[in-house]
């Protein structure tokens, strides 16, 4: 840890029987980042434990496409994505506010697949495995003392060697440990929200097209069972000057571009309401925070439109794994293990997450983002340039 004893809440204390077990690794959050990595802790022979608070399967506001470079690591994890026959999507298609459609190729491709199906396939690999998964269990603080961390919820106490921070955006623990991004005031990287459905559409199965609107995009691809999902990006503020609904914001805002316009009209949709999250910020976050590596989205958060924040949430939990394998075989020290966490992910990703950022930016001012795409259109190089450099390359 290299900063002595660590006490996240102000005064607590720390009740330490001799007959409390003792896990070697304990994840808080099983989205992909946290169930990926209990897994390969489990794997290794470790004694693992998993914190979710909500109980699986669930759906989550995502687009659902993943790039390929987390194929293989899936695979590798148990995940039968041979058999599942998903969409593999190759192509991307691109619109301006108005609906004015740019198309691209997408060098390394993806797949789609909904979260409600991959994340509930991982937790049950994850109990097969003996990785002690607790739903419904929402971890309220996490202590360091003694060399030895307590995981703190609602009904009892954990003790564990190590711990990973899985929490995904923005979580309780972000706010109680007043980490740096969630005292931040309203900034432009600071204030969207997320929308998703799950709808029948008919658009082709090797494509994800990204429509864009005022201060806004919306991705849309297929998942399983013939099923798109349909994911939207966009300011709260825009979402208040649409009087703060969601029907108002699709039908005066997002339905001035004419693909938006087809989807939200002639589609079929399969859930009652939308799925909403708000605060996301893309700002940037530690990787270590007290002791605790931090892997996925609370680790940092790439703009979606990259369409690869899940590879990167489980090839973060790849990095992290290995870095705790060797601090929990002897071969490192806390401080080690930490360091060298911090320095792989900043090599892996920080780059990306800042390209992603520029990126961005130039969506969601209809002028802007039309001369940004016609000018990649003609540029083909420098459209590959540009996903290239918001991708990885496949990983273990
Ligand atoms: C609008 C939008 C669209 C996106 N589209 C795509 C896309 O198409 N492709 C792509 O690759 N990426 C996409 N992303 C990014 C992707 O969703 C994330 O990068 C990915 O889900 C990160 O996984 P994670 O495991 O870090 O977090 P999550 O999947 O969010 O998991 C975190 C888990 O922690 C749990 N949790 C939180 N606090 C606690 C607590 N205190 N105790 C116990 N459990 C807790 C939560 O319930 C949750 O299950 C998108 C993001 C947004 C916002």
């Amino acid at each position: 840890m290299g900063m002595g004893i660590q006490i996240f809440s102000a005064v607590k204390k720390i009740e330490l029987s001799e007959k409390d077990k003792i896990y070697d690794i304990a994840v808080i959050g099983g989205g992909l980042a946290g169930l990926t990595l209990a897994i390969q802790s489990a794997n290794a022979g470790y004694q693992t434990i998993l914190f979710e608070k909500e109980s699986y399967p669930f759906h989550k506001v995502c687009g659902e496409y993943i790039s390929m470079e987390s194929h293989d690591f899936l695979s590798q994890c148990g995940v039968p994505l041979q058999e599942w026959n998903l969409p593999m999507i190759s192509k991307l298609h691109i619109s301006d506010c108005e609906g004015k459609l740019y198309e691209f190729q997408l060098p390394l491709g993806g797949f789609g697949i909904s979260r409600f199906k991959l994340d509930n396939t991982l937790a049950t690999i994850a109990k097969q495995k003996q990785v002690e998964l607790c739903e419904e269990t929402k971890v309220e603080d996490v202590l360091f003392q003694n060399d030895l961390f307590t995981i703190d919820t609602k009904n009892k106490k954990y003790t564990t060697k190590l711990v990973a921070g899985s929490f995904g955006k923005r979580s309780n623990l972000d706010i109680k440990w007043r980490r740096r991004f969630s005292l931040k005031s309203k900034n432009r990287l600071n204030n969207y929200i997320g929308v998703k459905y799950h709808i029948k559409y008919d658009i082709a199965k090797d494509l994800i097209a990204l429509h864009n609107f005022q201060n806004g995009y919306c991705g849309i691809s297929k998942i399983e069972d013939d099923i798109c999902c349909v994911c939207y990006l966009t300011t709260t503020d825009q979402l208040s000057s649409a009087g703060n609904t969601i029907e108002k914001l699709e039908a005066t805002v997002l339905s001035k571009n004419k693909a938006l316009a087809d989807i939200f009209s002639k589609a079929q949709f399969l859930y009652e309401k939308p799925l909403t999250i708000a605060q996301i910020s893309f700002d940037q976050k530690k990787q270590v925070e007290n002791g605790i590596l931090m892997v996925g989205d609370a680790a940092g958060l790439i703009t979606p439109l990259c369409g690869n924040g899940m590879s990167m949430a489980m090839h973060a939990s790849s990095l992290a794994f290995q870095q705790m394998k060797l601090f929990l075989e002897g071969s490192i020290t806390r401080e080690q293990m930490e360091n060298q966490y911090s320095k792989a992910w900043k090599n892996q990703f920080s780059k990306r997450l800042a390209i992603g950022r520029l990126v961005q930016s130039f969506f969601g001012n209809p002028f802007v983002t039309r001369i940004f795409l016609s000018t990649i259109s003609k540029t083909p190089k420098l459209a590959n340039w540009l996903i290239r450099q918001t991708h990885g390359s496949s990983f273990s």
